[in-house]
């Protein structure tokens, strides 16, 4: 990811904790043979009033434990394991060695009951309110509020702004495979609506396609990476309306390649910065073009059109991911060191040179 969201995000993230805490001790009473639980009294005293108001929970608590009484000792170990791995969140995103069972690896007698709890504590983020504001509404304001206003698994995307519709939270760990961590905010970042609907899906980000265990970015804590070009070649791209474009090398630049290479497979980054890329470079030339000669004049030289890009980069882009910035100021960043080129930087300088000659 290129940025993560500010922790102060995750001060409302107590339902899946608590729910967690109340369900295990149910657990514990009736593997030490006990009666079930009572209730409300069993639920955690600073969330007892919330939570006894939510009229689904209690029947599917039951309806859980009742399902669990049934199992063999070595099933509830088995499912008691799934539980705790599912919520060492976020420390599952970074250390491949943990193991996380799915609900796959859980006994399928139990799979309903846990579904329901899951969806259900999931639905709550959007209907607990505090002060007036839903659970989810205060994750997403509070990043807003520090500033988060664009997708930070593409930065191509603004979020809806808080007061229209709400943004989409994408369940990391999906919630079909790992129904233990569907309502923790820290498996649940806000996403665009591309990478969410169209890229993620159902994705299993801590396993690939083959199986094989990797790691990912925390979302508030990182790491991240940020882009660079080096490496790309200038006139041996894809044509876009007559031009041929560079040929774009994306790298990412970050702490490790790991968890770079598992977000690059999950959404597909690469390729959409590329895209975005060859979509977008003539827009911003043309731009730089009517800048050059609004600030510089016509009639200049190509040595002098080039000279002016680190100006216009440091002046006229906007900074970090606003507009794009971090893309378009880095496809200039290579434009102008291109332009240095020994071989063909005279052409590439030619090439700029005409967009300001025949600018309108
Ligand atoms: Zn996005």
């Amino acid at each position: 990811m290129l940025f993560t969201f500010p922790p102060e995000a995750l001060s409302c993230n107590w339902v899946n904790q608590t729910v967690t805490e109340a369900l295990n001790l149910g657990l514990d009473a009736i593997d030490d043979g006990g009666a079930p639980l009572d209730w409300p009294g069993s639920l955690p005293a600073d969330k007892r009033d919330v939570l006894r108001r939510r009229t689904g929970l209690q029947p599917k608590l039951i309806a859980f434990w009742d399902k669990y009484s049934d199992l063999s000792l070595a099933d509830r170990t088995c499912l008691r394991d799934a539980i705790a791995r599912q919520t060492n969140l976020p420390l599952v995103y970074s250390d491949v060695a943990l193991p996380c069972p799915c609900l796959n690896d859980i006994p399928a007698e139990i799979h309903d009951a846990v579904k329901a709890l899951s969806e259900y504590l999931f639905g709550q983020l959007g209907a607990i309110k505090e002060n007036g504001k839903a659970l989810r509404d205060i994750q997403f304001e509070t990043c807003q509020n520090h500033g988060v206003r664009i997708c930070p698994y593409c930065g191509l995307d603004y979020f809806l702004p808080v007061g229209t519709k709400r943004n989409a939270l994408d369940h990391l760990m999906p919630i079909s495979k790992y129904p233990f961590a569907s309502a923790d905010f820290k498996n649940l970042p806000p996403t665009c609506h591309s990478c969410n609907s169209l890229y993620k899906l159902d994705q299993d980000i801590l396993f690939d396609n083959a199986g094989a265990r990797r790691s990912c970015s925390d979302p508030y804590a990182g790491p991240v990476y940020q882009l660079k070009l080096n490496g790309s070649v200038f006139g041996e791209g894809n044509e876009v309306q007559g031009f041929i474009m560079p040929r774009w090398q994306i790298n990412f630049d970050g702490p490790t390649a790991q968890q770079a290479e598992t977000w690059d497979a999950v959404y597909e980054i690469k390729s959409r910065l590329v895209t975005t890329l060859d979509a977008d470079l003539l827009s911003w030339v043309r731009h730089f073009a009517s800048w050059f000669i609004r600030e510089i004049g016509t009639g200049k030289s190509s040595d002098e059109v080039a000279e002016t890009l680190p100006r216009y980069i440091e002046n006229v882009i906007q900074d970090h991911f606003e507009d794009r910035a971090f893309l378009k100021a880095e496809a200039f960043r290579f434009l102008s060191h291109s332009c240095a080129d020994p071989i063909n930087g005279n052409e590439i300088k030619e090439w700029l040179w005409g967009f300001v000659e025949y600018a309108v």
